[in-house]
């Protein structure tokens, strides 16, 4: 129970912060890419990965222009990190893709890289740019890259000014039986 608490208190500590260089907050952000998971009926694991793909940014607290610094703040690694202490992989592991994802897609797709946002190019050169054929082939082998590309075209059209979508609370039966700790056998969980 711990864990959500502590999701819904960085949400609202960090959550009115700008999402990187885009117009919505990281909260607007998170919650729009939850709903268009599940508006395309995508199970409650990959919604809860998709409302916090991003949780690697509230939980090191930056500034939200480090990308204007030409610095790659590693958000994926971080957010799969304390993902992965309290889910599965069936919610860490899309997470920890999506950055990959959005490399991977870059790749495959031509039209992708030319629908990117700006800020979206910007941190896509600090994050080594589109995958290389290795890198592709090597991606595809793993058993979430479908759930990571699904995750990131969320995530790119969660940036919609003004949607209305609903709120955390309606997210929150979601999480208990995903936790580690609700199937765990006297496993120590922090
Ligand atoms: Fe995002």
């Amino acid at each position: 129970m711990e864990a959500i608490e502590k999701i819904y208190d960085l949400f609202e500590n960090g959550g009115d912060n700008a999402y990187f260089g885009e117009a919505v907050s990281q909260k607007e952000h998170a919650l729009q890419s939850a709903y268009a998971a599940e508006q395309e009926g995508a199970s409650d694991a990959l919604i809860v990965a998709a409302l916090l793909h991003d949780v690697g940014h509230l939980l090191h607290g930056g500034p939200e222009d480090m990308a204007d610094h030409g610095i790659d703040d590693r958000h994926e690694v971080v957010g799969r990190a304390w993902l992965a202490r309290h889910f599965g992989p069936e919610v860490s592991e899309p997470v920890r893709l999506h950055v990959d994802a959005k490399r991977y897609l870059c790749a495959v797709d031509k039209s992708y890289e030319a629908k990117l946002s700006p800020a979206s190019v910007l941190s896509l050169k600090l994050q080594g740019g589109p995958m290389s054929p290795e890198e592709v082939a090597e991606f595809e082998k793993n058993p979430f890259a479908q759930d990571a590309v699904r995750l990131r075209h969320w995530d790119d059209i969660a940036k919609i000014v003004g949607l209305e979508v609903p709120e955390l609370e309606h997210h929150r039966d979601r999480f208990p039986k995903l936790l580690k700790s609700a199937h765990a056998s006297g496993e120590a969980q922090s």
